[in-house]
């Protein structure tokens, strides 16, 4: 939590390969710099089939390192007991990709053709160039969190406000104090409940008056003494004293009443973007948008073609579930690989 443009920039301070000669091939690409694709990358090194990374230069609005270069403290990727930023952690697994020889290109790719084998890929800027070449891609462009765009968004974006309970509902401020979730599906309602660990209450707010969530998710948080349901309610600002949000400004949309709720924690549950255009029409995804993949493995619809991370993760989405399955997506390509030699 709190302030993310300074680890950015220490995650920005050193850049890989920038210029790239044409006609290149690559026996086995990886498109993404999250967890998932630096795991696939040090499995794929480590096995000697020389990966190549295209890192991406803020692809989707968000730095070479992924999502975790957003936040500070982690404390719960396991073997880090004291916790590090984010930044840092992206940092190591970094170096730890390159260090078995992973050739980290910080380019974003902007074009993708599956079509015929090799496949063929773009750099953004680039699209008018001859393509690079490759056997085998790993898809791990992860996802970014929808936003609301309320006023006071920005100011308190990380000071109160998060798309994460499992990421950032332990936090200190959050601790004891009334928090709120936006959002009527599933994972509004499991939000909410993972939050009462935590908050002294927390208001689930509904824009209908009915939520979209199964019954039985339903049935939980309404047995949940320390939930309160808003059905009908809008937010309209989140306020605070400049550094931490101590209210959010809501509005009945039947009534049209305004109030403010005094909440310290905010968070999103309205769902998430996968960072899949690069392939639309080329593989089969979910409704949501995120990529299917044989449940168990990140094979995708397009032999050769892999997907690894939250961009095929509509459930979990953590660091440690990204980098496991960047693990997997590595040794489902080397095994693919093995068999077109
Ligand atoms: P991402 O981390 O999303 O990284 C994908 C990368 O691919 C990005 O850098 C993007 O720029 C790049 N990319 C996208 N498109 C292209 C392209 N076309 N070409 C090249 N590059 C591209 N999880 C935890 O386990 N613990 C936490 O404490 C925690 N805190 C969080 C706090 C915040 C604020 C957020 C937003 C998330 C947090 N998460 C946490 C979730 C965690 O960050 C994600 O689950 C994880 O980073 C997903 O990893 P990934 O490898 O799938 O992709």
């Amino acid at each position: 939590m709190i302030g993310h443009i300074a680890p950015l920039r220490t995650y920005l301070g050193r850049v890989g390969t920038r210029v790239q000669s044409r006609m290149v091939h690559h026996k086995v690409t990886i498109i993404g710099s999250g967890p998932a694709a630096h795991t696939a990358a040090i499995y794929l090194a480590r096995a000697e089939m020389k990966p190549t990374l295209y890192e991406g230069m803020m692809a989707n609005g968000v730095a070479a390192g992924g999502q975790l270069t957003t936040t500070t403290e982690i404390e719960n990727f396991p073997g880090f007991p004291e916790a590090l930023t984010g930044s840092e952690l992206m940092e190591r697994m970094r170096q730890q990709s390159a260090r078995f020889g992973t050739n980290i290109v910080t380019e974003t790719i902007s074009k993708v053709d599956l079509s015929s084998k090799p496949f063929k890929l773009w750099v953004e800027f680039s699209e008018d160039a001859d393509p690079v070449t490759t056997d085998a891609i790993i898809l791990a462009t992860g996802a970014s969190a929808k936003r609301m765009s309320l006023p006071g968004e920005e100011t308190y974006w990380q000071k109160g406000i998060s798309a994460c309970a499992v990421c950032d509902g332990a936090v200190p401020i959050f601790r004891n104090k009334p928090l709120a979730v936006i959002g009527g599906g599933d994972s509004a309602c499991e939000e909410a409940e993972f939050l009462t660990k935590y908050g002294s209450k927390v208001y689930i707010l509904v824009r209908k008056d009915h939520f979209r969530a199964s019954v039985i998710m339903q049935r939980r948080i309404e047995k949940n003494s320390k939930i309160i349901i808003l059905f009908n309610t809008v937010a309209l600002e989140a306020k605070g004293n400049g550094k931490l949000l101590d209210v959010l400004r809501i509005k009945n949309t039947k009534t049209g009443v305004e109030n403010d709720l005094e909440v310290n924690g905010l968070f999103y549950a309205i769902g998430h973007n996968p960072a899949t255009e690069i392939v639309n029409g080329q593989v089969d995804k979910q409704e949501t948008g995120y990529i299917k993949t044989v449940p168990g493995s990140s094979l995708t619809s397009v032999p050769g073609f892999f997907a690894a991370g939250d961009v095929q993760d509509s459930r979990y989405r953590q660091a440690v579930t990204s980098a496991g399955s960047g693990c997997i997506a590595a040794l489902d390509a080397e095994r693919y690989l093995s068999t077109q030699e």
